[in-house]
């Protein structure tokens, strides 16, 4: 405990209201969880139109915390879509670990400012941990750092800027300081698959969405190395580790060998697909990866921490700081700031701050959920996390081609691609299996042909629902078509 200092006056009422509220909304939440398995996976119709309720004026009298906690529960819990019961099956959406979601609440809690390290010790120190341990279960360089973003797209977004400034610094231009306009120009490079937040990123940092050079893949949405263009100047090179819809990834090590000696910037986008490299079995997959420049991955995807949570991270520190950090009279870390004490007053404050290397200067220490999920896994229940769920997705897959349906994707992660037939009974068919509500799949499109996306993501997934699942698709891909 600190020391305690003068007792200051306090009105003990407001606690015993603090301590109702807070325990009520624990107690609301909890029942949230627990009544989750008796629910649609979708919310229904008539939890839908309960959002009406929602959907008045602001009210010139403030309600009391209590009602506004009683009002969020009656009208918002019930149309929530319920992604932590392990059978939501769509985008690539984790659900969340019980360690990583108290921790959420109690960092709330502690509401930290966390730009800065001498303004919020415990979460930035606790971040600075976080992202070691995530550097050590990638099985990255010794020297990467890196910062908690809200996603991946804001990390890939972080580490282009990284490379637009040193790809730009080694032919003696600042881009910081003179922009893009009238700069050398910078060859980018992308897979035909790239996640179209990459795309966005580029587009942010004034490179332009479709002023990228496109490397043809293969039948898994992998970059074909031998397609590479020639590499000439500043470059960028964006690689992927799990594709979306087929979990594939990028001949990393093949990538890094064709820029060997060129100076271009490899950056891996790896949203889910970097967790493969925590796992033995699965790190063959992404062979090479250490071999980059940059990486992004999310938190709130595999690792199931709460939204939201990305990871930026690189080993050029200096090109991400050049990039993201600013100054004032007020900031530590600027010339021109008053200089600490000379005599430091107990332990000192000698971490760097996370606004040095992120796009946000206020943020919250949203890394203390990914520290709190790595610590209740260990590195081993990291491991059993991932490897369950590609077993899972597997199982889903073998599942579903037992009862005939086509499987579009060789299923190495998560990632499952069923096919039913034509755009209309693919439809049909998703429509049809999210309205049951046991388990929920989305549509996607694979190199022309429809297909149901699944991904095995959530942590409280278990081999029975994916025989829920199972059963409710084919179920639903039997029933004749109806309609015209
Ligand atoms: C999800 C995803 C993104 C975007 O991540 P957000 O966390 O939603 O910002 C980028 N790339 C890939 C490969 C993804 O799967």
């Amino acid at each position: 405990m600190p020391a305690s200092l003068d007792p200051r006056p306090d009105d003990a009422r407001d606690h015993d209201a603090l301590d109702a509220l807070l325990l009520d909304a624990a107690r609301r939440a909890a029942a949230y969880r627990r009544g989750l398995a008796q629910r649609a996976v979708q919310p229904d119709a008539s939890a839908l139109a309960g959002l009406a309720a929602f959907d008045t004026p602001l009210p010139a009298r403030g309600l009391t915390p209590a009602d506004v906690l009683a009002r969020l529960d009656a009208q918002g819990s019930p149309a929530t879509v319920a992604t932590t019961a392990g059978r939501y099956f769509g985008f690539v959406t984790g659900g969340v670990l019980p360690a990583a979601l108290a921790a959420h609440w109690l960092a709330t809690a502690w509401d930290q400012n966390s730009a800065l390290a001498t303004a919020a010790p415990a979460t930035t120190r606790i971040e600075a941990v976080a992202l070691r341990w995530l550097v050590e279960l990638f099985g990255l360089p010794a020297d990467t750092r890196g910062a908690f973003v809200t996603g991946a797209t804001m990390a890939n977004l972080s580490a282009l800027a990284a490379a637009r400034h040193r790809v730009l610094a080694q032919v003696g231009w600042d881009v910081e300081r003179d922009g893009l306009i009238g700069a050398p120009p910078v060859q980018v490079i992308v897979g035909e698959e790239a996640h179209p937040t990459l795309l966005k990123g580029l587009g942010l940092l004034g490179f332009g969405r479709g002023r990228v050079q496109r490397v043809p893949v293969d039948a898994q949405g992998r970059m074909r190395t031998e397609a590479l263009p020639p590499v000439d100047g500043p470059t960028l090179v964006c690689a992927q580790a799990g594709n979306v819809n087929t979990g594939a990834s990028d001949p990393l090590d093949a990538l890094a060998d064709a820029l060997h000696g060129t100076g271009a910037w490899l950056h891996v986008d790896g949203a889910f697909g970097l967790w493969a490299a925590a796992s033995p079995r699965l790190r063959a997959q992404v062979a090479g990866l250490a071999r980059a420049d940059s990486w992004a991955t999310d938190a709130h995807k595999w690792l199931n921490v709460p939204y939201d949570c990305g990871v930026v991270l690189l080993r050029d520190t200096a090109a991400l700081q050049a990039a993201m950090s600013v100054s004032a009279a007020y900031l530590p870390g600027t010339p021109a700031a008053v200089a600490p004490a000379a005599t430091p007053v107990g332990p000192s404050i000698d971490w760097p701050s996370p606004s040095t290397m992120t796009p946000e200067l206020s943020r919250r220490g949203r890394g203390v959920d990914a520290w709190a999920a790595l610590a209740s896994l260990g590195r081993d229940g990291v491991v059993d996390l991932i490897e369950r769920h590609v077993a899972q997705a597997q199982r889903l897959a073998a599942g579903l081609a037992a009862g005939g349906l086509r499987i579009l994707n060789d299923v190495v992660l998560n990632q499952v691609l069923a096919a039913f037939g034509d755009a209309e009974r693919t439809q049909a068919v998703i429509a049809a299996v999210q309205a049951e509500g046991r388990c929920w799949g989305g549509p996607t499109l694979w190199q022309g042909q429809p297909a149901m996306r699944l991904s095995v993501s959530d942590a409280a997934t278990s081999d029975a629902d994916i025989d829920l699942a199972v059963q409710s698709i084919l179920r639903q891909a039997a029933a004749p078509a109806t309609g015209a």
